[in-house]
């Protein structure tokens, strides 16, 4: 593979951040299974982040963390009120289901946008409530979605009344909630907790980090047993400050912001170099780091004989994702060879 590609922010390497945190504490011998300075650390530079004392862990990866989330706040025989495209339903092999024992996912029909509406909500959750169906307990959000569009606070603040209302418990994947921070200009707490947000899986890994999510529960009597059930998942680390270390460095002046901005921002270059290209077109607007752009068939083959990684089995359009690490220039020979593959 030569240049950089942008078929998945998950291609980046480890930020400077993250590594220069990791490489702080590999140092000496250091209380294993979470009980270290550097999980402490981690733990209270997300509170203060969010502003909020929360309970916090680490564990390895995204699927993990919503499936192990999720299955805290329903039980067997209840249901999870996702969209059709959320990670969860499309990207997770069942690990939801699986681990919350068979609870069921029903999904809601979006238009693209893998954004649910209060309405939706409101209609699967009481659409049945006999015994037959299993019982809603949670909805689940993607903060952006999994086509890069952004809810807005309103939406969210509107999402979390109407669970209240129905006495349903709201979590959000935020695998990529850096580039929802930085795009919407907001606080952290703003978009979580003061919205109505019970449980915030949040994204190391696509910010910028090696390896690594927290998940971050802003009730805590939700997370009674949480610990169990990572251990129980394979999800606790014996060295957990490696998971735990990024974390300071990520948070430390706010860097996991910049590093998400720089994203954002490489996402809204490819979108206006591709702007007035004939034949093409964006297929969701570019909120956050995504680009999603319809390209015809042909020039598309062309452009992955050109040596360009891109998937299209995502939003039905070929899929570009930035991370902090995206080039400049490599963002602008990707929009020349768009145009000159279509030109052809
Ligand atoms: C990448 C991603 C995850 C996490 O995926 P893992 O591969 O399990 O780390 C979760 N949700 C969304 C929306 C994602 O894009």
């Amino acid at each position: 593979m030569s240049g950089q590609q942008f078929a998945s922010d998950n291609y980046a390497g480890i930020c400077p951040a993250a590594w220069a945190a990791m490489q702080e504490a590999n140092t000496g011998s250091v209380v294993a299974y979470g009980q270290d300075e550097w999980t402490l650390r981690a733990s209270d530079a997300l509170r203060a982040a969010f502003e909020h004392d929360a309970e916090v862990f680490f564990v390895f990866n995204g699927t993990a963390a919503n499936s192990l989330a999720l299955a805290s706040l329903c039980r067997s025989y209840e249901s999870i009120i996702a969209a059709d495209l959320a990670h969860i339903e499309t990207d997770e092999c069942g690990a939801p289901e699986f681990f919350s024992n068979g609870a069921k996912l029903l999904t809601i029909r979006t238009d693209g946008s893998g954004k649910l509406t209060p309405e939706a909500i409101r209609a699967m959750a009481t659409g049945r409530s006999d015994i037959h169906f299993p019982r809603p307990a949670v909805v689940t959000i993607t903060q952006p979605t999994e086509t890069g569009i952004l809810y807005s606070l309103d939406e969210i603040r509107a999402i979390s009344a109407t669970c209240r209302d129905l006495g349903l418990k709201l979590h959000m994947d935020g695998a990529r909630f850096a580039n929802a921070i930085a795009a919407l200009g907001c606080r952290p707490a703003d978009m979580t907790w003061r919205a109505g947000v019970d449980v915030l899986c949040c994204g190391g890994t696509k910010g910028g980090m090696g390896i690594g999510e927290a998940v971050i529960f802003f009730d805590r009597t939700l997370a009674e047993g949480f610990d169990y059930r990572c251990k129980q998942a394979g999800q606790l680390a014996s060295k957990m400050r490696f998971l735990a270390a990024p974390w300071v460095g990520m948070l430390r002046d706010g860097v996991w912001l910049d590093y998400a901005r720089h994203a954002n921002a490489a996402a809204t270059r490819l979108a206006q170099a591709l702007a007035g290209i004939p034949d093409i077109r964006l297929v969701f607007p570019v909120e956050a780091n995504a680009v999603f752009v319809s390209i015809p068939p042909q020039a598309a083959l062309r452009l992955r004989e050109r040596g360009w990684l891109f998937y299209e089995f995502i939003g039905g359009a070929a899929r570009f994702m930035f991370a902090w690490d995206a080039e400049e220039a490599r963002v602008d020979a990707l929009a020349r060879d768009i145009a000159a593959c279509v030109a052809q």
